[in-house]
C-alpha cells in the first residue's frame, strides 16, 4: 500500500504499537475473565450460603413447634380431671408460660370456648367466650392445631398452638393453647431473630397463606406477599436458591426452605450489590497486580523491538544513502544477527557492488578512446587536472601523422582507422608505467611523461619517430609522425595547458619544417635550434630532429 511519507511508521514503533494493543487485550480480557468469575463465584456461594442456612432455621423452627405441640399434649393430660379446679388450672398456664420461653401467653378453653383461666392475667380474657374461626375450629375439629395469624381479643396480631383435652371416657373437655406473639419477643424471634446484617441481607417467614409473620422489622410483619417467585416455591414444599428482584426493585440472592409442620416458609436473602460490594476492591487488587507483569512485559518487548529493528533500520538508512562514496563500507560495518537482515544485507552489498563495477566500467568508457583504446579528451583532461593538481614536473610529447589525409584518400577510412590502432599500440608498447597515452583528435596523439626531464622526453619521442618510421602498417606500408616536446617544471608555474600549446607549437613547426621530425620548445617555450644547447639530441641520420626558437 502506497502511504504518503509522513505516514510510513518505522518497524520498531509498529511493534511497539502492536505489543501495546495485544498487552491491553491480554489485560482487558483477563481482568474481564477474572471479574466474571469472581462475580459468579461470589453470587453462587451466596445462593448456597443463603439455602442452607434457611433449610437449618426451617429445620430449628419445626422442632421447635414440634416441642411446643408436646408441652401442650403433656398439660393437656395433667388438665383433664382437674378441669374445674381453678388453681390447678392458673398454676399450670402460669407454669406452662414461664417455664418455657415458648409462647407469649397460655390459656386454658373449656367446651363452650369459655376461658378457663390465662396467663399472664394481664389479658383479662379470663370468662370471655372465644369468637375467633380458629377458636371454633378447634372445638368442633377435637384437632390438635397451629392456626393462621390472626388479630386476638385482647388486640395481639398472634398464631396459637392448641392441643385438646380429653377425659378419661374420650369427652372432649376443651383445649390449652398458646400463642406466639408475631410482634412481640417470642418463640420464632428467638431462633430467627439473630441472623441480621447491616448490609440490607433479612430473613422472613411466611405463612401458607403468603402472609409475611416473622421479619426482623416488625412493621413489615402481616404483609401479603403477592408476587413472588420465592414464596411461590417454598410454599410448594421445594427447597433451593434463588436470584429475584423484590417488590422493592432490589436485587436479591434469596435461598428458601419450607417448614413441613407448619406449612410455612423460611426466606434468607441478601441484596446483590452487598454481594458484590466487596468485589470492586478485590478487582483493584488483581488490576495493581497485573499492571506490573505487564509494563514488564511491554519493557521486554520494547527492548526486543529495538534489538529486531536495529539492523533493518540501519540497512534502510544506508539504503538511502547508497549513492555516497562509503555506502559499501557503511552497510558492510552493519552488524545483522538474523537470516532476513543478513540476507538483505548480502543483497545490498551485492547490489551495490555490481552497481559500483557499472559505474566504474561507464565511467572508464567515458573516459576511453573506444578505437585505440588509450584515453580520450575527457580522460586526458582528467589526468591533466590530476598533474596539474600534483604540482610535480612533467613532460609532454604532442604528435600527428604526417598526410594522414591522403592514407586515408588512397586506402580507404578502414584503413586509416587500423593505422591509428597499430600507432595506438606502438605507443603503449614503448610507455613506462606512469606514462600517460592520449588520443587528443583525429589523428593526433599526447603522452604525458611524469617526472621526466626535457631531454630524456626528447630521446623517447625520437624513439617513437624512429620506431613508427620503420613499422609496416597494415595495409599502407611506411607512415611517420611529427612531434612537439615540452616540458613543465611543476608546481609554481605557468598553467599546464600554456604548455600543452607551447608543445603544439613545436609539433606545428615540425610539420612546417617537412615532417618526420621532433621539435623541442625548451623551457621559456622558446623552440630550440639546431645549434641550441646540448641539452637537445642531435637529429639521427635518418631523422630532422630539429631544436627551433619561436
Ligand atoms: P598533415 O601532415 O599536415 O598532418 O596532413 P594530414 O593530412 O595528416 O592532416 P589533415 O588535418 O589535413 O587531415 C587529417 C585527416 O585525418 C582528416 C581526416 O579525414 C582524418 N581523420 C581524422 N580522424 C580520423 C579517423 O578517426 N579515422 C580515419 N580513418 N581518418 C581520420
Ligand atoms: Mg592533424
Ligand atoms: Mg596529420
Amino acid at each position: 500500500m502506497l502511504l504518503p511519507r509522513f505516514l510510513k511508521i518505522d518497524l520498531r514503533r509498529l511493534i511497539l504499537v502492536l505489543a501495546v494493543i495485544s498487552v491491553m487485550a491480554t489485560l482487558g480480557n483477563s481482568f474481564y475473565a477474572t471479574y466474571e468469575a469472581q462475580r459468579a463465584l461470589l453470587i453462587s456461594n451466596t445462593l448456597d450460603a443463603n439455602r442452607v442456612y434457611a433449610a437449618k432455621l426451617a429445620e430449628m423452627t419445626n422442632t421447635m413447634i414440634q416441642s411446643s405441640q408436646s408441652q401442650l399434649a403433656y398439660s393437656a393430660a395433667l388438665l383433664a380431671p382437674a378441669m374445674t379446679d381453678h388453681n390447678t388450672l392458673l398454676s399450670e398456664v402460669r407454669r406452662l408460660q414461664q417455664q418455657t420461653a415458648t409462647f407469649n401467653s397460655v390459656a386454658i378453653v373449656n367446651a363452650d370456648a369459655m376461658v378457663m383461666a390465662v396467663y399472664p392475667d394481664t389479658l383479662q380474657i379470663k370468662g370471655a367466650k372465644l369468637t375467633s374461626q380458629s377458636a371454633k375450629l378447634s372445638i368442633t375439629t377435637h384437632q390438635p392445631m397451629i392456626t393462621d395469624p390472626f388479630v386476638s381479643l385482647s388486640g395481639n396480631y398472634l398464631i396459637s398452638i392448641s392441643y385438646p383435652i380429653f377425659d378419661k371416657e374420650q369427652t372432649y373437655l376443651g383445649y390449652v393453647t398458646g400463642t406466639i406473639y408475631l410482634q412481640s419477643q417470642n418463640m420464632l424471634s428467638g431462633i430467627l431473630g439473630q441472623h441480621y446484617y447491616r448490609d440490607g441481607s433479612s430473613l422472613y417467614v411466611v405463612d401458607r397463606n403468603r402472609t409475611r409473620i416473622y421479619h426482623p422489622d416488625n412493621a413489615r410483619v402481616g404483609e401479603k406477599i403477592r408476587d413472588n417467585a420465592v414464596v411461590d416455591k417454598v410454599l410448594n414444599g421445594e427447597e433451593g436458591a434463588l436470584e429475584l428482584t423484590n417488590d422493592e426493585g432490589t436485587d436479591m440472592l434469596a435461598g428458601f426452605a419450607p417448614i413441613q409442620q407448619t406449612h410455612w416458609g423460611v426466606v434468607a436473602q441478601r441484596p446483590r450489590t452487598a454481594t458484590l460490594a466487596g468485589l470492586d476492591t478485590q478487582m483493584m487488587t488483581v488490576l495493581f497486580k497485573l499492571i506490573p507483569i505487564n509494563l514488564l512485559i511491554l519493557l521486554f518487548i520494547w527492548i526486543s523491538a529495538i534489538f529486531i529493528s536495529r539492523p533493518l533500520w540501519q540497512l534502510a538508512n544506508k539504503a538511502k544513502l547508497m549513492d555516497q562514496q562509503e555506502a559499501l563500507k557503511n552497510i558492510a560495518r552493519i552488524r545483522v544477527w538474523y537470516f532476513e537482515a543478513a540476507q538483505l544485507k548480502q543483497a545490498m552489498l551485492k547490489g551495490l557492488g555490481l552497481l559500483n563495477t557499472k559505474i566504474d566500467k561507464l565511467h572508464s568508457d567515458s573516459h576511453t578512446d573506444a578505437m585505440t583504446g588509450l584515453a580520450n579528451r575527457r580522460g586526458m583532461q582528467q589526468m591533466l587536472d590530476h598533474y596539474q593538481a600534483l604540482g610535480r614536473p612533467l613532460a609532454v610529447i604532442a604528435l600527428d601523422i604526417d598526410h594522414f589525409k591522403q592514407i586515408n584518400d588512397s586506402f580507404g577510412h578502414d584503413v586509416g582507422d587500423q593505422v591509428l590502432s597499430a600507432l595506438a599500440s606502438l605507443m603503449q608498447q614503448g610507455a613506462r608505467q606512469a606514462d600517460a597515452l592520449c588520443r587528443s583528435g583525429g589523428e593526433e596523439f599526447l603522452v604525458l611523461l611524469p617526472e621526466l626531464p626535457l631531454h630524456l622526453a626528447h630521446e623517447i619521442a625520437e624513439r617513437l619517430r624512429q620506431r613508427v618510421a620503420a613499422h609496416p602498417m597494415p595495409g599502407t606500408g611506411h607512415i611517420t609522425i611529427s612531434l612537439g616536446v615540452a616540458y613543465w617544471p611543476g608546481e609554481g608555474n605557468d598553467d599546464l595547458s600554456a604548455v600543452l600549446k607551447q608543445a603544439d607549437k613545436a609539433l606545428y613547426e615540425a610539420k612546417h619544417r617537412g615532417r618526420n621530425q621532433t621539435v623541442v620548445a625548451n623551457d621559456q617555450g622558446a623552440l630550440i635550434h639546431d645549434d641550441a644547447p646540448p641539452l637537445l639530441v642531435a637529429p639521427h641520420a635518418d631523422t630532422q630532429a630539429h631544436v627551433i626558437t619561436g
